[in-house]
Formats: C-alpha cells, structure tokens, sequence
C-alpha cells in the first residue's frame, strides 16, 4: 500500500546523528517541499479519517508538525503530548523506559475525557517505546486510541509488536 508519490525521495538519512553509529531518517527535507509535503499529508489524512477519530494528538516536537496541520484539515482539534515540564496548568504524565534510562511524556490533565477516539501523530517509529507511552497516556486520561501513525517506519526494529493498536505508516525502511 503505497503512496502515489515516491516519499522516501523527500526524506534523507544521515549517518552519526545524534551518535555515532545511528542513521537518523530525516523529515525536514519533505518539509521544505511544499508541494510533496501536501502530498504526504493528504495520504496520511487518507490514512487516518477511516478510524474517525475526534482528537489528534501530536508527540513533542515533529509530531506536532503532522499532527497540527491534519487536525485543521479535518476539522479536529489538536492536542500536545510533550516532555515534563513544559505544559501549564496540572498535568499526567507517563514515565516509559529507554535503552538507558527513562523518559516521560505529559498531557494537560483535561486535554481528553471519556469516549474520545485520539489518533496519535509521530514523525518516526523505531522501537515503539514513545508511541507505546503515548497510547497508555491518553488511555489513562479516559481516551481510545484507534489508531497511531508516522510518516516513517524502522521495520527492522519491530516496533509494531510494542503497539496494541493499529499502525499506519507511509515509508517503511528495512
Ligand atoms: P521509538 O520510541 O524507539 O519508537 O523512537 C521514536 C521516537 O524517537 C520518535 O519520537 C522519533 O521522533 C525519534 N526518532 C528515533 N529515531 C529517529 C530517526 O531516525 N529520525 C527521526 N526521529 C527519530
């Protein structure tokens, strides 16, 4: 199931960042694009509207630049899952481990209630520990999850295994 478009064209790898040793698949070039931009976007809305969701959620930072613009697409709002710290007001957070160590992502505590259907907008997914964390965080908030998607997939490192819910993503990279 492809896009129209030859998308990995617009997004490039680029070795030893932000380690040596890691190739890091890179969006900024797609979004500088505009007219291939607006062609990814419109497969991902076609990607996402089957699962109707009510709510978009965005994953700090490049999930917000999916996220955002789909939603006003759509006629959705828009929500923020952000790192600690940086939202106002009070919060809930979930706190998931990384290879070394753990990290923790936050929602404004009304951001969602009960019976919202949040699909969940990130740039990448590669072992699924972010994306895993932010579906228990809107569950936690009340939400359903339909459905999560990225522009971009590490196949190799299985993160769909980590995902109790459908995943939709537009490159996939083996
Ligand atoms: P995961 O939690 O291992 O699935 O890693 C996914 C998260 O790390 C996402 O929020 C991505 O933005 C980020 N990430 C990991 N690898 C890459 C990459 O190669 N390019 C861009 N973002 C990446």
């Amino acid at each position: 199931d492809h896009a129209a478009f030859d998308l990995k064209a617009h997004i490039r790898a680029i070795p030893d960042f932000p380690k040596p040793g890691i190739l890091f698949y890179d969006i900024s070039t797609l979004l500088r694009h505009g007219p291939a931009w607006k062609a990814a976007m419109a497969e991902m809305a076609a990607r996402v509207m089957p699962y109707r969701p009510t709510l978009l959620a965005g994953i700090e930072s490049r999930g917000f630049l999916l996220a955002a613009p789909l939603a006003l697409e759509l006629g959705l709002g828009f929500i923020m899952l952000r790192k600690p710290r940086k939202l106002p007001g009070p919060v809930i957070g979930f706190d998931y481990a990384l290879e070394y160590g753990s990290d923790r992502l936050e929602m404004q505590a009304d951001a969602v209630k009960p019976g919202d259907r949040v699909v969940v907008l990130d740039d990448l997914l590669a072992t699924g520990g972010t994306l895993a964390a932010s579906v228990e965080l809107l569950r936690k908030g009340g939400a359903e999850v339909p459905l999560v998607a990225t522009m971009v997939e590490l196949t190799f490192l299985n993160g769909r295994s980590r995902l109790d819910v459908p995943v939709e993503t537009l490159a996939a990279y083996d």
